[in-house]
């Protein structure tokens, strides 16, 4: 079932065909049904027409025969009477197609109405209205009904006509009835009926085939060019729609063919431009390079001899020695990230412990001179990876120098975990946290939770240090609570293993 749900809202064409064939099966049906009746009641409608015209012509002959009768002997009565239901059914021998019944005297003195009929009729094929109808007084009058013989199971529709007759010489009334069976009429709506199923049947398949071509021929172009949408979303925009003809698909085909190469030729001025502001980037940060040496040499010395100086000048070189330190620091991890971006980053494997970096970098003196004590967790075991050793170091001390800068934290966690896929290193911290979106927005180039503190930081660490783990095929991932502290962690993949599932999970996650 959900297979056929999934089938119904993922294919057009199913759901034209299924609408087609539905909506065609409701003009038939009501179509039929319509017809049906008409020819019903058309059928129905010139049999009764007949049937009282030919009844009538029966009662008037009746009519006569009793007009003439001057016996008034009960039996020889009731005899003539007999003869004449005889007379009249007899008359049209084989093909008579109706009975006849014929009540009367309807006023007899014991309340019994002798009846004489063609053949043995079940009472109810006589509707008792009709029969009431009949007994009140003169008038032709008809019904439809059932004709069923008694001893015979079969039933069949019919048309009762009925009309009083009356005996001048004796005074009697007779109530007689024609009995016009209607098997053919149904036989022939039977045909009908038939002939129009089967007809309406074969219409739905034709309608039904023809909506699946029509749209067949419409969706097939409209599937090529999903297709190829899908293929240019994932970069491969050298595809083309086949253009033929002048119809609309051929200009959907011609208008797809523009976009991509207009989106291609969009991407490609995009690539250049990005490529010169790349190459800018990395010439300006080299181009300043031997400016700014001799500059820091020039500063080294004035702050050297800054004892000499007065107050004022010798704090004017403190400030300049750090901002020319913060400036080379901005410049080095500007061609860094350059790098990175000209795809020109290198790495230089070797096979690293994760637990002797991590116990390497909690000797690091800076955290001990800024007061923080490092806690090792999971550093008995060695966890090896294949990594470039200078990158990673490079990672650890940039995440253990912010929980030191930025967290407020006097305790550092540094833990260490593997599995068969990964190693992973986390550095923890319970400090201020990371709130809302920080965890993400750490990684931003030149990103900063509160520009007036910089620390003398660039705000390019921590995105050079992602950049370094990803080059690896690893990920480095931020999790914060504001307040708590938070937590980084480091996923290297092992030779032939993945970063996808890491063997830590941060405690803030
Ligand atoms: P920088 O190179 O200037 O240190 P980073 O990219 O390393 O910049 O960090 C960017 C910003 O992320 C920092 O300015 C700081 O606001 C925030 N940050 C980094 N580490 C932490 C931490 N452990 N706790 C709180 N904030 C942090």
């Amino acid at each position: 079932m959900p297979s056929l749900v999934r089938i119904w809202r993922r294919s057009i064409q199913t759901r034209v065909v299924t609408s087609t064939i539905l909506l065609s099966t409701l003009v038939v049906a009501l179509t039929g049904w319509a017809l049906l009746r008409d020819v019903a009641s058309g059928l129905a409608d010139s049999r009764r027409a007949a049937a009282v015209s030919e009844a009538r012509s029966g009662f008037d002959y009746a009519q006569t025969q009793l007009d003439a009768a001057v016996e008034t002997e009960p039996s020889t009565q009731s005899q003539a009477l007999t003869q004449m239901v005889d007379s009249l059914t007899r008359s049209r021998g084989a093909q008579r197609t109706y009975e006849l019944v014929l009540q009367g005297p309807l006023l007899t003195d014991d309340g019994e109405v002798p009846i004489r009929s063609s053949a043995a009729i079940q009472p109810r094929a006589l509707p008792a209205d009709l029969a009431a109808a009949v007994r009140a007084g003169p008038g032709t009058f008809w019904r439809y009904s059932e004709l069923s013989l008694v001893g015979s199971g079969s039933v069949e529709p019919s048309v009762v006509v009925g009309s009083q007759l009356r005996a001048p010489g004796s005074g009697d009334t007779y109530a007689m009835f024609y009995l016009f069976s209607l098997e053919d009429q149904q036989d022939t709506l039977d045909l009908v009926r038939r002939a129009l199923l089967l007809g309406g049947l074969a219409m739905i398949l034709m309608v039904g085939g023809v909506a699946w071509l029509v749209s067949r021929q419409v969706l097939d172009p409209v599937r090529l060019a999903r297709r190829i949408a899908e293929r240019y979303a994932s970069g491969n925009l050298e595809q083309r729609m086949h253009v033929s003809g002048e119809d609309d698909i051929a200009r959907l085909s011609t208008s797809f063919n523009q976009m991509a190469a207009s989106l291609q030729s969009q991407i490609r001025r995009l690539e250049n431009l990005s490529r010169l502001q790349q190459r800018f980037v990395s010439d300006v940060s080299h181009e300043l390079r031997t400016p700014l040496t001799t500059v820091q040499m020039a500063s080294e010395v004035l702050y050297d001899s800054r004892e000499r100086f007065d107050p004022l000048t010798a704090r004017s070189a403190e400030l300049l020695k750090r901002e020319l330190d913060r400036f080379e620091s901005l410049l080095s991890d500007l061609l860094d990230l350059s790098r990175f971006d000209a795809g020109a980053a290198v790495l230089e494997l070797d096979t690293i412990d994760f637990a002797q970096v991590a116990r390497r970098a909690a000797d690091d003196p800076v955290l001990a001179r800024a007061g923080i004590t490092v806690r090792l967790v999971g550093v008995e075991r060695p966890a090896l990876v294949e990594a470039d050793p200078r990158r990673i170091d490079r990672i650890v001390r940039n995440l253990l120098a912010n929980a030191a800068k930025y967290s407020g934290s006097d305790v550092v966690e540094v833990e260490v975990a593997q599995n068969a896929e990964s190693a992973s290193l986390s550095v923890r911290d319970f400090g201020v946290g990371l709130s809302g979106d920080e965890n993400i927005r750490v990684f931003d180039r030149f990103w900063r939770a509160d520009p007036a503190r910089t620390q003398g930081g660039t705000g390019l660490g921590l995105a050079i240090s992602r950049e370094d783990a990803a080059l690896h095929g690893g990920t480095l991932q931020a999790w914060g609570r504001p307040g708590v502290g938070s937590e980084f962690i480091l996923t290297i993949p092992k030779p032939e293993g993945s970063a996808k599932h890491p063997p830590l999970e941060s405690v803030y996650a």
